[in-house]
């Protein structure tokens, strides 16, 4: 176990050249306190829970005072926002204070967000806001629970320095963590500004200290792009099975190593909506709910292009062909994935063909009366095979009750063809489909009493999200659908 004076850093990152990154020292926010402090993070860095009552945590975490063997510094990164290049972005207010090796031999970023600028500020003020953290903080944990690849939270540390946004809020720093913060646009940068030779300085280190399986191979760029391909893919199906949207699919928001990563206005579906945008400034619907499959291959053209010159660098329409091979595995790939998810989340074991209609029909049920997604799925393994009589929680959860009585007979022929066992099949339906998800008025629930600085809704919720799958007794208002008057908070993008 370590002590926050001793963590074992070993800066991979701010090994590379300076390329990469500029150095650059946190600005502490003024008095800072603890928020939240997360056991289970803590215990990736094998971090002694004793220390969450050090009298410097908070000073410690949030960049205040210097991490004994951290080496800070910003990222640089370009990348591809709703559809235009923008040359140079780079962490605007995220600091990398470096990697930290536990005891199993993994090495994780250390990675602070909101503790002032950085030379890729722009005209930002490199803050972030307690509202903002409390949803990144939190989502992140349920998506780890969930089973989706995230960035992960170690702690949030709040203060009462004003910061600006459309009005006065509180400023706070999140103390995240990953394997890596390297993102699509991370290549994009070198691609435009034609440094071949940064790119496979990036690529190699990417592919050394993360994908070193794939070093052996004769072509480990196409190889990359390949893995990232698929992992890009199932990202994407998990996050349509859980209902997750995540508002800003920008490629600077996309993980190489296919994590969910720099939450912002994102949002799960309560009622089932596919066209749901969740992002208010996205006029076009760009980063729709039912978009994001097709944007993951947007994104990944880009990632692709970037990689070209690695790809064939003396014939240019050669790796191009290898590029669109490797990207022709995107589709086959997110619909494995999703098809397979989706019968998880009906309970079916075995595969046949009429199962996507039969999901896309009661989905289409859903969409025309405004079901609850996360509560229909869960509620669904209390289905008897042999008695309708018992299906009143479900067929009230549908305004046309016919339809769904129609829906319900071919789905029990489908379970009687497999055999299904009504127990049995709810385990496993359980394990898929969870209680809980991180909705926006629970957020916005915690953020308010967290703004009164009273922080134990923020650590019940997360103790609740960890493990989303468990029934919680007492917390069932955690699962609970919006009031009708809250359904339609829009979150902006301004965090
Ligand atoms: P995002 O859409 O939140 O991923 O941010 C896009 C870019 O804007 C990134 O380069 C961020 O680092 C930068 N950025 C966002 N907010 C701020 C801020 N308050 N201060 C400085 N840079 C910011
Ligand atoms: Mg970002």
């Amino acid at each position: 176990m370590h002590t926050l004076k001793n963590l074992p850093f070993d800066n991979s990152f701010a090994r590379l050249p300076d390329h990469f990154y500029a150095r650059v020292q946190p600005t502490a926010l003024a008095d800072p306190y603890t928020v939240s402090i997360n056991p289970q993070a803590a215990a990736l860095i094998d971090l002694d829970p004793a220390e969450f009552d050090h009298p410097e945590l908070a000073h410690y975490l949030s960049g205040a005072k210097p991490l004994p063997g951290s080496d800070p510094l910003a990222m640089l990164y370009s990348g591809h926002q709703f559809g235009h290049y923008v040359p140079q972005l780079g962490d605007g207010r995220a600091i990398l204070l470096g990697q930290v090796r536990n005891r199993k031999g993994e090495s994780w970023d250390l990675q602070l967000k909101g503790a002032g600028i950085t030379p890729f500020s722009r005209a930002g003020d490199g803050r972030a806001v307690l509202r903002s953290t409390i949803r990144e903080y939190l989502c992140a944990e349920a998506m780890h629970g969930l089973g989706i690849p995230s960035t992960r939270s170690l702690c949030m540390i709040g203060s009462d320095e004003e910061v600006y946004r459309e009005q006065i809020e509180t400023g706070a720093v999140l103390l995240r963590m990953a394997p890596s913060h390297v993102r699509f646009g991370s290549f994009e940068v070198f691609f435009y500004r034609n440094q071949h030779e940064r790119l496979r300085e990036l690529a190699d280190h990417v592919i050394a200290e993360h994908y070193p399986e794939l070093q052996a191979d004769p072509q480990p760029y196409l190889a990359l792009l390949r893995e990232v391909v698929q992992r890009t893919a199932r990202l994407i199906a998990q996050w349509q099975l859980v209902g997750f949207a995540h508002g800003v699919m920008n490629t600077d928001n996309m993980s190489v190593l296919g994590l969910t990563m720099d939450y912002g206005p994102f949002g799960f579906l309560d009622a089932y909506e596919p066209g749901f945008i969740c992002n208010h400034s996205d006029h076009q619907g760009r980063y729709a709910f039912d978009k994001q499959p097709e944007i993951g291959l947007w994104n990944l053209t880009c990632f692709a292009q970037a990689l070209l010159p690695l790809l064939d660098p003396d014939d240019g329409e050669a790796a191009v062909a290898q590029a669109r091979d490797a990207l022709a595995a995107y589709q086959p790939a997110f619909v494995a994935a999703y098809g397979r998810g989706l019968r998880d989340k009906l309970g079916l074991r075995d595969e046949r063909t009429e199962d996507q209609a039969l999901a896309d029909r009661l989905l289409a049920l859903m969409q025309h009366s405004g079901t609850d997604y996360t509560r229909l799925f869960r509620d669904l393994a209390t289905l008897q095979r042999n008695d309708a009589g018992m299906d009143g929680l479900l067929r009230d959860q549908f305004v046309d009750r016919e339809a769904f009585d129609q829906w319900a007979g071919d789905y029990r022929a489908r379970l009687h063809a497999e055999g299904s066992e009504d127990g049995e099949r709810a385990v496993r339906m359980n394990r898929v489909n969870p209680r809980f998800v991180l909705r926006n008025h629970l957020a916005q629930q915690v953020i308010e009493r967290a703004q009164r600085k009273d922080f134990a809704g923020v650590d019940e919720l997360l103790a609740v999200l960890s493990r989303p799958f468990d029934e919680h007794p007492g917390m069932a208002h955690y699962a609970e659908p919006p009031a009708a008057d809250a359904r339609q908070i829009v979150v902006s993008c301004s965090s």
